[in-house]
């Protein structure tokens, strides 16, 4: 290894700890180190690259496909100036061999023109399936608005434009649609809200002792007033309080429930019992279930099975998950395609201490 002026053996030993491939580069070019991550990632021995001009031996593309080296030129200029290069997703352009993607960050070196450039490689797949993570939420956001606001304008621009030529029952239609639409939309966006507050990690709970039997019963009330009552049976025994937030709780029972009724067949069950240190809730339908393979796809973002006709999002599960994970409980599925599909979650049994309150420590009396 040929030493950099600047840099003495230790700190090219200390490189090697880092936890990216890492390059050095100097002044006219070539490489002057590489550490193990690096000549991994390239594929190469440490000793092969070194000496090597980098353009060559670290063919950089950037997002556009332009060569990065001649792009960002980053041995050019006062380093004083400019010392940090800025972070950017690049491609790993080696010939012969698939794109790779890396972001890439590094820092100038040299007194009044560059001497030494350091760069940082870290593997940009994770950041390049959350980017695309991202873009197929915007679409599915907007394709999902697009069709009830279509609606709303289209109906109510009619209903403006030609009120008098519609009979009551027509008008009456129309409106009933477009109630259906706006709800539909402000259902929608409430659920992408539980969502980025359930990614960020800021889903709060508002917990306090609760009675699952009461949850139950506000859930049977709000769901028997859309008119599905009789399709659904509650068989809870009796059962120790949970230390929950209700509401949330009642969320996650009344989406369980609604899919019940929407995909399944018959009466929708809900029981409940004590299994060990948690209480389990079963949400059981006699529907036509759902196969192995998405049983545990059923719960992440706007996952629907194919061909799913039924209107919805996909988010109601990925979001019920969200919830009880938050309460320190589990929920999945299970089911025999044919004959219907069970939803269990549990809920830890227990006070304050779930939520990591705990009683201050008694004095010793005094004598
Ligand atoms: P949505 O109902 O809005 O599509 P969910 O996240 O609640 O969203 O459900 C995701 C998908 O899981 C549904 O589209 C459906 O295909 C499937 N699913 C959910 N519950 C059931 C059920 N009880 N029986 C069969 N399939 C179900």
């Amino acid at each position: 290894m040929s030493e950099h002026p600047g840099l003495d053996h230790n700190a090219y030993a200390a490189f090697e700890l880092l936890p990216d491939a890492t390059v050095a580069v100097r002044g006219d070019g070539t490489i002057a180190y590489c550490n193990g991550l690096a000549a991994r990632l390239l594929e190469l021995r440490p000793e092969a690259l070194e000496g090597r001009p980098a353009q060559q031996a670290l063919p950089l593309v950037d997002e556009a496909g332009l060569d990065w080296w001649e792009c960002v030129r980053p041995l050019d200029g006062d380093p004083h100036l400019v010392a940090r290069i800025a972070e950017a997703d690049v491609q790993l352009a080696t010939p012969g061999c698939r794109r790779r993607p890396l972001v890439l960050t590094g820092a100038r070196h040299g007194e009044h023109a560059v001497d030494l450039v350091v760069l940082s490689l870290r593997r940009g797949e994770r950041r390049r399936r959350l980017d695309a993570a991202r873009s197929e939420l915007v679409s599915t956001v907007s394709h999902e608005l697009r069709s009830p606001l279509t609606s709303v304008k289209g109906f109510t621009k009619t209903l403006l434009a030609k009120w008098e030529r519609f009979s009551d029952a027509q008008k009456r239609q129309m409106l009933e649609t477009v109630n259906e639409d706006a709800d539909r939309v402000t259902r929608l966006l409430g659920e992408l809200l539980d969502v980025s507050r359930i990614d960020a990690g800021r889903l709060q709970l508002r917990r306090q002792m609760v009675d699952l039997s009461e949850v139950v019963d506000k859930v049977l009330d709000r769901v028997g007033a859309l008119g599905d009552d009789g399709l659904i049976r509650a068989e809870l025994p009796e059962l120790p309080k949970l230390y929950a937030d209700p509401d949330k709780l009642g969320q996650v029972v009344t989406n369980l429930v609604e899919n019940g009724l929407k995909y399944g067949e018959g009466t929708v069950r809900i029981t409940a019992d004590v299994d060990g240190e948690a209480v389990r809730v079963t949400v059981s339908d006699a529907g036509v279930g759902i196969e192995a393979d998405h049983l545990a796809r059923i719960f992440t973002k706007f996952f629907r099975r194919p061909g799913e006709r039924r209107t919805g999002t996909g988010l109601g599960l990925y979001i019920s998950r969200g919830i009880i994970l938050a309460h320190g409980g589990r929920i999945w599925a299970e089911s025999t395609p044919g004959e219907g599909s069970r939803f269990r979650f549990t809920l830890p049994l227990g006070g304050l201490e779930l939520a990591d309150v705990h009683a201050p420590p008694t004095r010793p009396e005094s004598p």
